[in-house]
C-alpha cells in the first residue's frame, strides 16, 4: 500500500529502516554474473519479488526498486535499452506489492550510468541526462515516492540524476555517494576526490531531499556514522545511510562478505545517534541483516520513549 504519510515527513518524526542488497541476492537467485538483473523484473518477477517480500517482511519502511543499471545506457550493454520504461515501471509495482496491505515507501533507483563523460570518456553529459530523464519519469509516473540518485562517484553526474529526478516531479529526491577510504586510512572520499562536506553541501545546493551515503570500499559502520556526523556539519536535511556488509572476498569463485547481521547490528544506534534518519545496508547484506536493524531501531526508539 502507498504510505500515507510523506516520505520526508515520516523522516523527521521517527528512524526509519531501508533494505538490503539487491545484486548479491539476485546472484542467490541465480543470477550470473554479466547478466541484466534489472531485465528480471519482467522475466523473473517472482524471484524480485520474494527478495523484496523478505526485506518487507524483516520490517524495511523503505525499499529500492530493482533498477540500479535501469537506465538506456546501461540496458543498452545487454540489448534491453527498448525495454527501459516496461523494466522501471515493473521495478516500482514488485516492490510495492513487496509490502503487501503494508504501508512503505518505494523508492526509485538510479545508479551511475556506467561510464565517463566528456571529456574523460565517451558519453555527453546531454545524453546521460536524457537518460536519467526517461528513468526517472518512468519510475515516477509507475508510483516511486522517491527517487535515490546512488553509487556517485562525480558531481557532474550526481547532478545530472538530481535534475532529472525534480524534473519528473518526484516527491523526494536523494542523492548518494559512495565513498573509499583512502590507502592510508585516514579519511575517505569517492573515486573522484569528492569528500563528504562538498558532496552534501553540494547536493543541498542542487535542491536534494535527503542526503546519503552507500557501498564504498572500507566503509564500515563506524566509518558510516564519521561520514554522517562530516554531513550533520554542513547541513540540516535528513541523512540516509547503507553500508556494505563488509569487503567483499572470493572464496571459490563466489563472492562473500563477512559482516554478520550482529556485527552490523552495534553500529544501528550510533548512527542514529549521528544523526542518520533513514539506515540499511548495500552489497553483501540480507534479509538477516536487516532484521537485525530493525530490533537496534525498535529497541532505540522505545528507550527514547520511556526518557
Ligand atoms: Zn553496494
Amino acid at each position: 500500500m502507498p504510505s500515507k504519510e510523506r516520505l520526508l515527513d515520516a523522516v523527521r518524526e521517527r528512524p526509519l529502516l531501508g533494505d538490503g542488497a539487491m545484486g548479491t541476492q539476485l546472484m542467490l537467485a541465480g543470477l550470473e554474473q554479466g547478466q541484466c538483473g534489472e531485465a528480471w523484473n519482467i522475466a523473473h518477477p517472482e524471484k524480485v519479488l520474494a527478495i523484496q517480500r523478505r526485506y518487507a517482511g524483516a520490517g524495511s519502511d523503505c525499499i529500492l526498486t530493482n533498477t540500479f543499471g535501469g537506465s538506456r545506457l546501461m540496458l543498452n550493454r545487454h540489448s534491453q535499452a527498448d525495454q527501459v520504461v516496461e523494466i522501471n515501471r515493473a521495478g516500482v509495482l514488485l516492490a510495492r506489492e513487496a509490502f503487501g496491505r503494508r504501508p512503505g515507501f518505494v523508492i526509485g533507483d538510479i545508479g551511475p550510468f556506467g561510464g565517463l563523460m566528456e571529456p574523460y570518456g565517451d558519453f555527453t553529459e546531454t545524453q546521460v541526462r536524457r537518460a536519467f530523464d526517461e528513468q526517472a519519469r518512468a519510475l515516477v509516473d509507475a508510483g516511486a515516492e522517491a527517487i535515490i540518485v546512488e553509487t556517485q562517484t562525480s558531481l557532474e553526474e550526481l547532478v545530472l540524476g538530481i535534475q532529472a529526478a525534480k524534473e519528473a516531479g518526484a516527491p523526494c529526491t536523494i542523492g548518494s555517494m559512495a565513498y573509499d577510504v583512502t590507502l592510508d586510512g585516514s579519511t575517505f572520499r569517492t573515486m573522484m576526490g569528492i569528500d563528504p562536506e562538498r558532496a552534501a553541501e553540494f547536493m543541498q545546493s542542487r535542491g536534494a531531499d535527503i542526503v546519503a551515503l552507500n557501498c564504498g570500499t572500507g566503509m564500515d559502520m563506524t566509518r558510516a556514522r564519521q561520514a554522517v556526523e562530516r554531513y550533520r556539519k554542513v547541513t540540516g536535511l535528513p541523512v540516509m545511510v547503507q553500508p556494505n556488509a563488509g569487503q567483499p572476498r572470493l572464496v571459490n569463485l563466489q563472492v562473500v562478505y563477512d559482516e554478520t547481521p550482529e556485527q552490523m547490528m552495534v553500529g544501528v544506534v550510533p548512527l542514529l545517534k549521528a544523526g542518520a534518519n533513514i539506515v540499511g545496508a548495500c552489497c553483501g547484506s540480507t534479509p538477516a541483516h536487516i532484521r537485525a536493524f530493525r530490533q537496534s531501531i525498535d529497541a532505540y526508539q522505545y528507550e527514547n520513549q520511556a526518557l
